[in-house]
């Protein structure tokens, strides 16, 4: 089971809170310092629109979350939902307007808490002083920051557009860590020259900063980036499944075992994914994942006293 040779996110919440909790995904209608020009126009290379492709526009009023069609699945009454800030750069406002925009999230009983993703350099004092007096004011809520730091190497940063260099995002991590905020970072597999090696050596530090979970995404190409131009012109190539199924099984073992995974492959849109197609299957793909650490015998955490 490969349940049981990673920890996911529903075995963690299973074993933390004795049911799973579900995220609503939520468009607040924010934009990104990388696209609005204060760091950039572009975008990261791969960006086409902030991940808020099946996110709920939330203008004020939240929704019922057993409205949302595929919440449907869930079985157990006591599981719970928390509401996911994921379209663009969640923090990206004044910490009043974010205020108006967390509080009632907060203050619902519909929901155990929020997650919010962000980038590491808009996580000003004010938007911090925010976090911590949510954090004090509904203590029996959850409440992290998700961010999007991909990869350590600095060559790739620039590749990509990222924006901020590593310290940035370590001091970010810091930051949170001092207000007993829980970080959760999103990585991508399948960037140029990133093999095994370099993928551990980001895979080592987040261990050494102890984040508390990671999602890992495979580099997608969508139609409208400036990543798929790049692809047309033959100018990067696709990750193969096979690869791909190696590396995770490769961050898995690496990664420290407290570490929750909260994602081993992304959901992509059907309508503008040009490649690797594959990645369509995720059942499959994640069912060659589930392959590959069996016949290899791989649990989490498996080489980590070796890197971490
Ligand atoms: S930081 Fe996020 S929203 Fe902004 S351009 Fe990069 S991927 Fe898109």
């Amino acid at each position: 089971m490969t349940d049981l040779r990673y920890l996911s996110f529903s075995s963690y919440c299973r074993q933390k809170y004795g049911h799973r909790i579900f995220r609503i995904p939520l468009d607040a209608g924010m934009t990104c310092p990388n696209r609005d020009g204060r760091i950039g126009y572009g975008g990261c290379i791969f960006c086409a629109g902030g991940s808020g492709d099946f996110a709920y526009r939330y203008t004020g009023v939240l929704p019922d979350p057993e409205d949302i069609p595929y919440t449907h699945a869930r079985r157990d009454p006591k599981d719970e939902y928390i509401a996911y800030f994921q379209a663009y750069t969640n923090t990206y406002a004044p910490a009043e307007r974010l205020r108006e925009l967390f509080e009632p999230v907060m203050k619902d009983e519909r929901f155990a808490g929020i997650a919010i993703a962000t980038r590491p350099d808009c996580l000003g004092e004010d938007v911090l002083a925010l976090l911590k007096e949510l954090k004090m004011t509904y203590p029996e809520k959850i409440l992290w920051v998700e961010l999007g730091l991909q990869t350590i190497s600095e060559k790739n940063a620039v590749w990509m557009r990222r924006g901020y260099p590593l310290a940035v995002f370590d001091q970010a991590v810091m930051h949170l860590h001092a207000l007993s905020i829980d970080v959760i970072v999103h990585l991508i597999i399948g960037l140029p020259d990133e093999d095994e090696n370099q993928v551990g050596k980001t895979i080592d530090h987040l261990n050494a900063l102890h984040v508390e979970g990671v999602k890992l995404q495979l580099l997608q190409i969508l139609e409208g980036t400036d990543l798929a131009e790049l692809w047309k012109r033959g100018e990067i190539r696709e990750m193969s499944e096979d690869e791909y199924v190696r590396i995770i099984g490769m961050c898995i073992a690496w990664l420290d075992p407290h570490t929750v995974i909260h994602r081993l492959t992304g959901d992509g849109n059907a309508q503008t994914l040009l490649a690797p197609l594959w990645s369509l299957c995720k059942r499959e793909v994640l069912n060659h994942i589930e392959r590959y650490l069996r016949e290899n015998d791989i649990v989490q955490g498996k080489e980590y006293t070796n890197h971490g």
